[in-house]
């Protein structure tokens, strides 16, 4: 087997891009792996305008940029799925899908979160054909369509207003009366002649034949059942953090690694944890990077302290 690289990343978006682009500065050996393509959610967020020094950007103009950076200061691309590693040896023993293995001596954990499902029946039936979680993906095949976009987050408001582009109507359904989302989105919301806003309300089922004709959806308060009679169903109830790899190896909290807040350094010594799996207050493009860097910088400090 070759010999082990210095520091392995798994998952590339800005959390892993970031622990990239230090880890490379550091003129350590890096790769960093990805099963799919570069930038994880920030490549679907159609519009970023909360990154300080950068007014607005779209969300794969944003990834292909970091990733041209990273990548500049020697960090290696790996593309492939990982399917386990063993943080607990040294150096740390990476399985790939393909049957290859890679050994290293550091590893910081990126593997960011997936969009969460409403687990409700015809979900799954017509996801892919009206049911969405990736409003920039999907948006366009909804010209002049009602659209349901379930969920009351940044995520939900700032994909809502997206989706108005297209759509000749956007209802959010959310199941509180408060949003959690940014109060600067919730006013942008409720501002706009094409939204209308539905509360308190849980989605019941996803209904239609050959495509959706409608979301039933059911009162919190009343109880009262009713259909909404739409075209899409656009869904934001949040993420659930990317962390089977580590399950049972580093200490978590409901799923989410617990990481020390100025290291990210993980509950395994060498073992670093980045971005939005791991137990943190605010979960931004911004904070994703700055764990990057530290956990890159903390993998550095330590690799030196060893030899
Ligand atoms: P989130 O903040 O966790 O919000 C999830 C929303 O879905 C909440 O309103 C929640 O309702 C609702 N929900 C959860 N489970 C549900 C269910 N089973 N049925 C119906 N509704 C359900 O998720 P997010 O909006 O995706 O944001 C994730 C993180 O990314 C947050 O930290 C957010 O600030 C950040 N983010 C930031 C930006 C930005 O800064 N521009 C953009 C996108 C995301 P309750 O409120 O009742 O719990």
């Amino acid at each position: 087997m070759p010999n082990p690289v210095d520091i392995a990343i798994i998952g590339s978006g800005p959390a892993g891009m970031a622990a990239a682009l230090y880890a490379g500065r550091a003129g350590k050996e890096t790769v960093i792996i990805e099963k799919a393509y570069p930038g994880g959610q920030a490549f679907t967020t159609y519009m970023i305008e909360n990154y300080p020094g950068i007014k607005k950007i779209g969300g794969p103009d944003f990834t292909q940029s970091l990733s041209e950076q990273a990548l500049s200061f020697g960090t290696k691309m790996i593309t492939n799925e990982v399917i386990s590693v063993d943080l607990q040896t040294n150096p740390k023993e990476i399985s790939f899908a393909d049957g290859s293995t890679l050994e290293a001596k550091a590893i910081i954990l990126a593997m960011g979160a997936v969009a969460k499902k409403l687990d409700v029946p015809g979900e799954e039936k017509f996801t892919g054909m009206g049911v969405s979680y990736c409003a920039t993906c999907d948006g366009a095949f909804f010209k002049e369509r009602h659209i349901v976009v379930v969920g009351g987050g940044d995520s939900a408001l700032e994909e809502a207003l997206f989706l108005t582009r297209f759509a000749a109507k956007v209802t959010v359904l959310h199941r509180r009366n408060e949003f959690r989302a940014a109060q600067v989105l919730q006013d942008r919301v409720r501002n706009h002649p094409k939204i209308e806003i539905k509360t308190p309300f849980i989605s019941k089922e996803v209904v239609g034949e050959r495509k959706i004709s409608a979301l039933k959806v059911q009162n919190v308060e009343t109880g009262a059942e009713e259909l909404i009679s739409c075209d899409g169903v656009f869904v934001y109830v949040g993420f659930t953090p990317m962390t089977q790899l580590a399950l049972g190896q580093v200490e978590m909290d409901k799923n989410y690694i617990v990481a020390n807040d100025a290291t990210m350094e993980t509950s395994i010594p060498g073992v670093y944890a980045a971005g939005d799996l791991r137990v943190k207050k605010l979960r931004q493009i911004v904070t994703a990077v700055a764990d990057g860097a530290l956990a890159a910088t903390s993998a550095d400090h330590w690799l030196e302290s060893k030899e």
